[in-house]
């Protein structure tokens, strides 16, 4: 389905993009590096450099909890730029499939007692942590919708959960405990330190998953809008108990900083629409994920 096809994935030297490359390896992978997407003038010199007919966007402003909260302007005016922009051109130059990622943070700051579907996405405020992002994410699901409503178009977004993989910045919450533990074993310190106190929870997935999902969903020619999580979710005292266990660190003890901040407490999501369309899909298990995450952490630091 894809020989004659043209992909285009912007954000291709981030997190997600690196891993995509290794699934779409036939696509194109643009980073910052090649074309500014705040500026129109670029984002016409893409379109007509490579004239994709499928676009795989994956390009924004994406940041740790410190970052979202000390620069919300930033979060809100290029991730909105950046999307109206590729969305529009996207259009003018007749691109037929266009993909992107939403996050889970976009749902309410409100906890309720069952994970959020799609239909909740403009329930209430999103949490005020990532309240800048979040609304960002917001609108590029209204302004996807409206382009599908006014023109006919399929385009279509995931909403996945929280991610976690081998070449994450350093600025998520699994590798900055595994640095933590990493750092603490090679000084000889009996404690680390996190944010909040340990009661948060999220569902995490791999971000191998996302790619290998993405590829799916471009080759079934699949159009619906969805939200992607694995069925468990665990807190983040347990994320950190595992690592120490994984590094065999079990006398290391975990200190919680409760002046910082914990972020939201909960933002499961529902995955029973995902189930229907990919039924047979298998999540990487967190732990095995986890554990090869703190391989190539330590070969990096060597
Ligand atoms: P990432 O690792 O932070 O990478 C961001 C990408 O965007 C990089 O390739 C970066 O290029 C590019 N970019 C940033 N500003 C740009 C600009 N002005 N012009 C052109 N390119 C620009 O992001 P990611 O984690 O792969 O996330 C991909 C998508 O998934 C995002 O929409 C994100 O919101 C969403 N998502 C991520 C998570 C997560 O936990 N990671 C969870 C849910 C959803 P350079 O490398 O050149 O800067």
């Amino acid at each position: 389905m894809l020989i004659n096809e043209k992909i285009l994935v912007t954000g291709g030297s981030g997190l997600i993009g690196t891993l995509l490359k290794q699934e779409l390896p036939e696509a194109i992978y643009i980073s910052s590096k090649d074309f500014d997407l705040t500026n129109e003038n670029d984002v016409i010199n893409m379109f007509n450099k490579y004239k994709p007919n499928i676009v795989i966007h994956l390009a924004a402003i994406v940041g740790g909890i410190l970052d979202n909260i000390n620069h919300p302007v930033s979060h809100l005016e290029n991730n909105i730029l950046m999307n109206t922009l590729v969305l529009k051109y996207a259009y003018k130059y007749k691109v037929n499939r266009f993909l992107t990622i939403l996050s889970c943070a976009m749902y309410s700051e409100k906890i309720h007692n069952k994970p959020f579907t799609e239909q909740d996405i403009y329930n209430d405020k999103p949490h005020s942590s990532v309240f800048a992002y979040s609304m960002a994410k917001r609108i590029m699901c209204a302004q996807i919708d409206s382009y599908n409503e006014e023109f006919g178009t399929k385009y279509n977004y995931l909403i996945p959960c929280n991610l976690y993989g081998p070449s994450d910045k350093n600025d998520k919450i699994i590798p900055i405990i595994i640095n933590k533990v990493l750092d603490a074993k090679k000084n000889n310190k009996t404690k680390i330190q996190l944010f909040g106190d340990g009661t948060p929870i999220r569902q995490f997935m791999h971000s191998k998953d996302i790619a290998k999902i993405i590829k799916e969903v471009i080759q079934k020619n699949i159009t619906q809008s969805f939200n992607v999580a694995p069925d468990t979710s665990v807190t983040i005292d347990e994320i950190a108990k595992l690592i120490l266990k994984l590094t065999n660190n079990n006398n290391i003890n975990i200190e919680y900083d409760i002046t910082k901040p914990n972020g939201q407490i909960k933002r499961d999501i529902d995955n029973s629409l995902f189930k229907k369309i990919m039924p047979n899909y298998n999540f990487i298990a967190l732990e095995k994920g986890i554990a090869e995450c703190i391989k190539e952490i330590q070969s990096k630091n060597i």
